[in-house]
């Protein structure tokens, strides 16, 4: 039986104004299905345009896969959109939704330029890593509309269920296609650009390894077969542009890791929120609020303020979330006719809106004492700085432990204290022999409900040890990262960039740091490192050294 549908080809429209493009569109009930692609071949594709194909009562019925046809008794036409090949459009589509992440853009336009050479090459999969609220989503957005394609997204933490990904059996009451075809349909196209949220939180059980499933949707030398139970045809991935994002890589499956090239993305200065604020999200949220630019106005101090008083993060997610507070209030005043001229907002008008100040640069206070030393930590949502504090007290030369600490952590403390007693004779020959038989000391690291581990505090611990030993605050303005060895070298650690980051957001202006990770800062760009000097150092004396400013011998 011969059915017929009805063919709307337009030209891609991206949400920019552009001139070369123009909408146009074709009714038609005449073509029978054998025809549709001579059709589109000859009204479209020949123009360079877009296409999607509908059905005439906007019903979904069929999938169109690379010239075959599959029938699906739902989702609609599934069809190769054309894309834009303009270099110069990839770049500025790139910089106008983002704020600077130069490494980042040069990356995908070095991908984009591979794929426009080789159309049919099918390259890596993309994976952004990086904190939440720092753009990867919004990167993939924008990859999407510079190359004129269409943008799904699925997120696929917290799935276990095979099924999820593959689709379940027609024979269950209740099946449907796995979330790649869904979202295919959703996309109305065969080649979009596919965003996977969350690849790193995917689990297993009982039901099947959906990481199996999701490898056989990422890997190229599969995926131009892939078969999800429910259509039950193989089914051509390979045009799809992948891109998954996750906060960490240690949780994503090797293999899996395996087939991805991964671009970090650690999160931005104080500075660098403040462009990102000023250019992006103060207008975004004046007009999401129903405000114009004649009617309010952020000046800088107040972005500053906001900032550091009312967030805490690597992203920039709470800050829009609170530039939004400021609007709706000024909104709600004008709305109540309280306020009718243009309104600036100044560093005390927004601390008055945004009421009681979140967060505090606590670091000078905390580190006031003998005993504090300043950490550094890496976590999945960026870099946080953490306090290290020992105490001593009357005992029998035990030592406690606190503070919900990793067993890598809890070694590492032990393992601080080794060295320390092995050289007390060096570094603090004040004490009498007898003092560590005779005194119990508890090392604590407070916030305990956020679990820690890893050997990269062990620089810290010690020194917050020394500093208890010899009743020596450590200087308030450095903040410490390395493991340390029994023999007391300082061992390289990971995520530098990340936390350097965090302890410029805290205030800090110094930072000690394993002589071997040196490469690493480097690599980190200037303008992200403005207002920190790092002490490189090899072995635990340097750190010393540094870290009382050459106070202790
Ligand atoms: P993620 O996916 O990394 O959690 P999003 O992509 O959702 O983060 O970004 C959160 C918000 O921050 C978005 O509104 C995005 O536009 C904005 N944003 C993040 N980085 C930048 C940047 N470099 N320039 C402009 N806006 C940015």
């Amino acid at each position: 039986m011969e059915r017929y549908v009805c063919i709307h080809a337009h030209f891609y429209q991206p949400p920019r104004e552009n001139p070369w493009l123009e909408e146009i569109e074709l009714q038609d009930s005449a073509y029978p299905y054998h025809d549709w692609n001579e059709r589109i071949a000859a009204e479209c594709y020949a123009s360079n345009a877009a296409s999607r194909i509908l059905d005439g009562q906007g019903r979904i019925v069929d999938i169109v896969n690379n010239y075959s046809r599959i029938s699906f008794n739902f989702g609609p036409t599934v069809l190769s959109w054309m894309e834009i090949h303009e270099p110069a459009v990839y770049q500025a589509i790139l910089d106008a939704d983002h704020y600077d992440l130069e490494k980042v853009k040069d990356r995908i336009l070095e991908y984009l330029a591979v794929r426009r050479l080789k159309p049919d090459s099918s390259g890596p999969i993309l994976c952004f890593v990086g904190p939440p609220g720092v753009g990867k989503t919004s990167l993939g957005r924008s990859i999407a509309s510079a190359l004129g394609r269409e943008f799904e997204r699925i997120s696929v933490g917290g799935v276990r269920d095979e099924a999820e990904i593959r689709g379940h059996r027609r024979t269950y009451i209740g099946a449907m296609p796995g979330t790649i075809i869904r979202a295919l349909r959703d996309a109305g196209s065969k080649n979009p650009v596919f965003m996977i949220d969350e690849i790193d939180k995917m689990g297993a059980d009982f039901r099947g390894d959906p990481a199996s499933a999701m490898l056989e949707v990422l890997d190229p030398a599969q995926n131009d077969t892939f078969r999800d139970h429910y259509i039950d045809l193989d089914f051509d991935l390979s045009d799809v542009m992948f891109i998954a994002t996750a906060n960490v890589l240690d949780t994503i499956p090797g293999p899996l890791r395996d087939r991805m090239e991964v671009i970090p993305l650690s999160g931005y200065t104080l500075d660098e929120k403040l462009h990102i604020a000023k250019r992006y999200l103060v207008p975004r949220q004046i007009e999401e609020n129903g405000l114009t630019a004649s009617q309010i106005a952020f000046s800088d101090p107040a972005l500053k303020a906001i900032a550091e008083e009312y967030t805490r993060e690597a992203g920039v997610r709470n800050l829009e979330r609170q530039i939004g507070t400021v609007c709706r209030k000024i909104a709600r005043e004008r709305a109540e006719g309280r306020e009718k001229k243009k309104v600036t907002i100044s560093a005390k008008r927004a601390r008055e809106l945004l009421g009681r100040r979140l967060y505090f640069s606590e670091v000078r206070r905390r580190t006031r004492r003998p005993g504090v030393a300043t950490g550094l930590a890496w976590t999945p949502v960026g870099g946080e700085v953490l306090f290290i504090e020992a105490t001593q007290m009357p005992g029998s030369g035990k030592l406690t432990i606190t503070g919900q600490l990793g067993d890598v952590m809890r070694e590492s403390a032990q393992a601080a204290l080794s060295y320390v007693r092995g050289h007390v004779s060096v570094l603090a020959p004040e004490l009498d022999d007898g003092w560590f038989a005779a005194h119990d000391i508890h090392v604590h690291v407070p916030a305990g409900a956020v679990p820690k581990d890893g050997p990269s505090a062990g620089v810290a611990m010690t020194i917050a040890l020394v500093s208890l030993l010899t009743d020596t605050p450590v200087a308030d303005d450095v903040a410490m990262t390395g493991e340390v060895t029994l023999t007391g070298q300082v061992l390289p650690v990971g995520g530098l960039k990340e936390k350097s980051l965090a302890a410029q957001r805290a205030g800090l202006s110094r930072v000690i740091a394993p002589a071997r990770n040196e490469g690493e800062v480097l690599e980190i760009p200037e303008h992200e490192r403005e207002g920190l000097s790092f002490v490189y150092v090899e072995e635990i004396g340097e750190a010393i050294e540094a870290a009382f400013d050459g106070k202790l011998p």
